[in-house]
């Protein structure tokens, strides 16, 4: 990463700003986006309780499939560029038609977001492009299935192709496991997200993930991310949305940073640019390094949630230029981002039972927190009758931190989490574990 910041400025009306989606991840480009003084006001649609705690933020309570009545608002409030949090509207195709509506617009068409809403689709998309990823099979049956299951000589993963809010993925210890989580898909576990199912070759080595924003032919790469995708300490448990993060990963070293840009990033831009996808949005690469150099695991179209949390607070007010240049199809290409001074950690306080059954609507008490290079970005809250701050979400809060090193983050969001208090609450005290130099797990 460079030292110098950012110096690019945006020439056009950015007053109002439109976010649309209802987590923690459209919290924090919230936060990060206000930070910009031309901002005059940040919409959320529909945001959540915590939404109203940001400066410049208002909710709005409007259907987005509501398309008339959607964009008759945005003409009212005269919204200068719209940011698409979530996959499901972006692979519902909103992106288009806001565009066509001629609002500037930060998420992909349908056809980009497909990188993410067919995991079969975007297999062939590296396929075709050549870029590294685990071998597949995709099937349309179960007899299908049954066949590459018990041929295959090495283990596999089975996955749902298209959207299962994350928890299409099995990585099963048998045939028989990898057998039965195919046959799960095919009957109905998804929907239609399991029409068909891609088994993958099961490959090894850390994860980490790396955020591009793109104009449609250049791109900027944000600070990488590593995130505990376990329910557990230790990484064990079941698979869940992410219970925590830091940023950048030391693992991601400028030679492994060099090889992903030339064989993946690269790659992934012009197979885009050749198949005639005009993508302006960010590509979220989910990477395995290998013991055979870095490989794509999976895309999505928008930024991952709790990375977003924990990479918005390294931005700076310029960030929001970033999005409008993708907007527009006008990056440069070498805008820098300076994030030398500052690493951030993440970790999330979810509802107890998450990621199967929870209740929600527990009363939240949060007492007096450090301040300083700290933010508690709401997942899933709501508000009473009274104003009094609720659960309303298998993650309930964000609380992420700054500081110079590791140890010192999570020393301060640990310390914030003490302050915080709701029936149920449940969070991993080993996020970070990688990179704590003080942190041995007791016994
Ligand atoms: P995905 O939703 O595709 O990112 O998968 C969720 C998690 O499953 C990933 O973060 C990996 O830990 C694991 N996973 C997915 N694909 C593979 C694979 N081919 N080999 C090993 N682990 C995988």
């Amino acid at each position: 990463m460079s030292n110098k910041s950012t110096n690019f400025k945006s020439f056009n009306r950015l007053e109002n700003v439109l976010i649309i989606g209802n987590g923690g991840r459209e919290n924090s480009l919230a936060w990060a986006i206000q930070k910009n003084k031309l901002v005059k006001k940040v919409y959320i649609i529909p945001g959540n309780a915590g939404s109203e705690r940001i400066k410049k933020c208002e909710r709005i309570n409007i259907d987005i499939n509501n398309k008339n009545t959607l964009v008759e608002n945005l003409y009212f409030l005269k919204i200068d560029l719209v940011v698409i949090g979530p996959e499901i509207p972006l692979a519902n195709g909103l992106g288009d038609f806001l565009r066509k509506k001629n609002f500037k617009v930060f998420g992909p068409g349908q056809d980009g977001a497909r990188l993410e809403y067919s995991k079969s689709w975007a297999k062939e998309f590296m396929q075709d492009a050549n870029i590294p990823t685990a071998n597949f099979w995709k099937v349309n049956s179960l007899v299908d299935a049954k066949k590459v299951i018990y041929s295959s000589p090495s283990p596999l993963v089975v996955k749902a192709d298209g959207l299962a809010s994350g928890k299409g993925v099995f990585i099963p210890n048998s045939k028989d496991e990898c057998f039965r989580a195919a046959e799960s898909i095919f009957d109905g576990k998804f929907g239609k997200a399991g029409n068909a199912v891609v088994l993958e070759e099961k490959i090894r080595g850390p994860e980490v993930s790396v955020f591009a924003l793109c104009d449609g032919e250049r791109y900027v790469i944000l600070p990488s991310a590593q995130d505990h995708k376990r329910l557990n300490e230790r990484d064990k448990g079941p698979n869940t949305g992410g219970m925590g993060a830091y940023s950048p990963a030391p693992l991601l070293t400028k030679d492994c940073l060099d090889k992903i840009i030339k064989r993946i990033i690269e790659p992934t831009i012009n197979e885009l640019i050749k198949k005639k996808i005009d993508y302006k949005g960010v590509i979220y690469f989910g990477l395995m390094i290998t013991e055979s150099g870095p490989k794509v695991i999976e895309y999505n179209c928008r930024f991952g949630d709790p990375e977003c949390q924990t990479i918005m607070p390294l931005m700076d007010q310029n960030f929001v230029f970033l999005l409008e240049k993708c907007s527009m199809g006008n990056l440069t290409g070498d805008e820098l981002i300076d994030t030398s001074h500052k690493v951030s950690g993440c970790v999330i306080a979810a509802s107890e039972g998450y990621p199967k059954e929870y209740k929600t609507g527990f009363p939240i008490k949060i007492g007096e927190i450090d301040t300083s290079d700290c933010q508690i970005f709401d997942s899933g809250t709501s508000l009473s009758k009274n104003d009094e701050l609720l659960t309303d979400g298998g993650r309930v809060l964000s609380i992420v931190c700054q500081d110079k090193n590791f140890d010192m983050v999570f020393e301060k969001v640990y310390k914030n989490l003490k302050k915080i208090n709701y029936n149920g609450m449940y969070f991993r005290n080993d996020i970070g574990h990688q990179v704590r130099k003080n942190f041995s797990w007791e016994n």
